[in-house]
Order: structure tokens, then sequence, then C-alpha cells
């Protein structure tokens, strides 16, 4: 398919949160209030109109945060109209929300539905008072159920839930009741994260206090394959490194980013990609809300990917999701056969069993999955055979 015809989604930014976890280091902000709500939203919507829309159909928007659903659901409504009136949706169209327990009423999701949102993805995260506490989360464990019930009540059939493993002090026994109780819930899709200690976060600081303990990595790896299993008896199938769901309910908006489909952004410190062109906007709130509010582009910086940048990266994201790269569709985009054009990295993988090849895909074998990141840097570092082109 022509990069141009491609089908495209919208990441729209909502950086307000009532806490920061401990862990985070996403672009958030704490104490802003309902006036710089409103402002923020009509500042996404000047943005919005200023936007150059892709060809190929529209297909997702995501809201992700920071704590989408701390906010008035009427603003979202407003953004979702204000793209609607430029843009057709597709009739498969995914609208996501990111949603915290504890932030939602049953009138703020029967607007959020009302408006067209059809996906919740709800920050879960332990299924212990104490893992929640532990990492600053807003809630504990009764609201997650409360979240999910009322999400049923307004009329929610898709909805992801969100858990971290790995979590300082945890044991195998908590993560097993953390995932069986995420399964009680029924979601129709779950993203389980290995815990990252991400630098300059109040983690990192415990950590190098000696005031926490991370489990073993065997501890953690096991985690991983127990609820992979577990999951895959439950229905709800591995589809990409952290991502399981019951077939037909994979993350739509998600499949841009890892198919290097292309995606506008909106909001503070939002990325967008289009065509090997990536661009992505100031992180600051107010500094973002000032430049739109003064009719100027809110974009920080951009990058050219070159054609092999594009390339491996194409692969690299394609090989996390578990039907690998197709080996037709990257010959499609690209004009050439990935294990050509990749032949000595993919032969030094497939030798070290982190891949297989087929003629019609290459994908992560189950210790490729366990080094992905080793995967990555072959890639990365891999010179194409020009040979071959
Ligand atoms: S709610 Fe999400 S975005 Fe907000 S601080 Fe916690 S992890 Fe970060």
């Amino acid at each position: 398919m022509s990069p141009f015809t491609l089908p495209w989604g919208l990441y729209v930014h909502i950086p307000f949160c009532q806490a920061r976890c401990t862990y985070c280091d996403f672009n958030t902000v704490t104490g802003m209030g309902e006036g710089d709500h409103i402002r923020y939203v009509e500042a996404l919507v000047r943005e919005w109109s200023g936007e150059e829309i892709p060809d190929g159909p529209m297909v997702s928007i995501f809201f992700g945060g920071g704590t989408p659903s701390l906010i008035d659901p009427q603003l979202l409504a407003q953004v979702i109209q204000a793209v609607r009136a430029r843009v057709p949706f597709a009739a498969e169209m995914e609208i996501t929300v990111e949603t915290n327990p504890g932030t939602v009423t049953d009138d703020k999701l029967r607007i959020l539905r009302e408006a067209g949102v059809n996906r919740l993805s709800i920050g879960a995260q332990a299924r212990q008072n104490a893992h929640l506490i532990a990492l600053n989360r807003i809630h504990d464990v009764a609201a997650i159920d409360d979240t999910v019930r009322m999400a049923r009540a307004a009329g929610f059939a898709n909805i992801s839930l969100d858990a971290i493993y790995g979590l300082p002090g945890q044991t195998m026994a908590e993560w097993q009741e953390t995932v069986e109780g995420l399964l009680r819930l029924g979601p129709q899709h779950l993203s389980l994260y290995a815990l990252i200690v991400e630098a300059g976060t109040p983690l990192q600081q415990q950590l190098e206090r000696g005031a926490i303990r991370l489990p073993h990595d065997d501890v953690t790896a096991e985690m991983a394959d127990w609820a992979e299993q577990r999951l895959t008896d439950a229905g709800l199938l591995p589809y990409e490194i952290s991502n399981y769901a019951q077939p037909g309910y994979e993350s739509r908006h998600n499949r841009l980013y890892w198919q290097l489909e292309p995606y506008l952004a909106l909001g503070a410190g939002a990325h967008a990609y289009v065509e090997g062109r990536r661009w992505w906007n100031m992180r600051g709130v107010r500094r973002y809300m000032e430049m739109v509010e003064d009719g100027r582009d809110p974009m920080d910086n951009e990058e050219k990917l070159s054609r092999d940048e594009e390339m491996r990266e194409y692969l690299w994201l394609g090989l996390r999701q578990r039907r690998g790269v197709v080996r037709m569709e990257f010959q499609d985009r690209f004009g050439r056969d990935p294990v050509v054009v990749f032949e000595p990295a993919f032969a030094a993988l497939n030798e070290q069993s982190l891949v297989t090849v087929s003629p019609a895909a290459i994908q992560l074998t189950r210790r490729g999955r366990d080094v992905a990141n080793v995967v990555a840097r072959a890639l990365v570092d891999a010179s194409p055979s020009e040979a071959h082109s």
C-alpha cells in the first residue's frame, strides 16, 4: 500500500494528573485546574485546525496522558467533534481514552460513550493496596473494580487493563493475584509491562537510597512467562511483546505505531509521524498553550528518517508483534525483501535462535522476545545490503 493511502490516526496528549506516580517519566503536570484544562483543549482544537490531513482513512484517535479521564469529558467531546468536522471516520473507527480508577463517575463515562469513545484503557497496575500506595497511585483496588463496572454500565464493550510486573518487593503470588483479579473483570485487552526504572524518577531515588529492592531478573522473567500462559489459556492471545487481546480486540491505534503507519499528534510534547518524517511539540504545557494562542507552530523539532532508518525501524517494530514482519508487506512498502537487505544480521540472529525466518515472515523466538533489546541493537547496527536493492 502506498504510504499516501495508509490508514492513519491521531494521538491527543492530555498532560494533567492528580498526583505523580513514582515510576512515571511521562510529560505530565499536577496542580492545574479546570481553567487550565479549558484553555489547553482550546489550544488542541486550534492546533488541529492547522493540521494537514493525510489521504488515507482515519481509523483511530487515542487520548493519552497524563490522565485524560481527569478532565471534564465534554472537553474531550469537543476535540472529537472538531476532528469529525474535518475528517470522515472509518467504519471501524477506534476512539480510546486512557482512564485512571478514581477519576470517573457514571455520568463522565456516559458522556464519553455518547461522544463516540468506544474503548477505555484503564490503568490498574496492581491488585494489592500496599503496592498501589507505594507507587503513589491515586486509587485502591476497589476503585479498579468500580471503574470497570461503571464502564460496562455506560456501554463500553472494549476495555483494556494495564498492569506492571517486577514491582519493588513484588512476589510471584502477588503477580498471580493481580492477573487473576484482572481476568475476573473480563477485559477484552490487557497490557502487561515490566517495570522500568527511569532516570530522575522518585523510584530511581528510592532504589539508589536502598529503600526498595526489585525482584531478581529471573523472577521477573518467570512472571512474564506465567502471565503469557495464563492469558493464552483464558483466550487473551499475545499479539505484541506487552499486549494481549481477545481475537478482534487488538488495539488499532497501537498497530499504527508498530506498522509505521501515519499518525498526527496534538498537545504538549506529542509526537507525530508521516512518511518517514517525525516531529514533536514543545513539552512545556504553558509554553505549548502560549505558542498556539499566539498563532505559532508549537513544534519543537523534527527528524527525517533515511530510507535505511525507516526500514530498520519498521523491522524492529514489526518484530515486537507476534505476527512478526510479513515479508510481502515489507516488499510492497520498500520494494525489497527484508531478509535479503539485512542478510548478515538475520543470519546471525537466526544462528543465535533469536529469530525464525520462514518464506512468509520473520518472527522473534521465545528467547528473542526475552532479549528483544539485543535484537533491536543488532538491527540498528546492521548495514543494509545495497547489492540486492
Ligand atoms: S497517572 Fe499515568 S501519567 Fe499520571 S503520573 Fe501516573 S503513570 Fe504518569
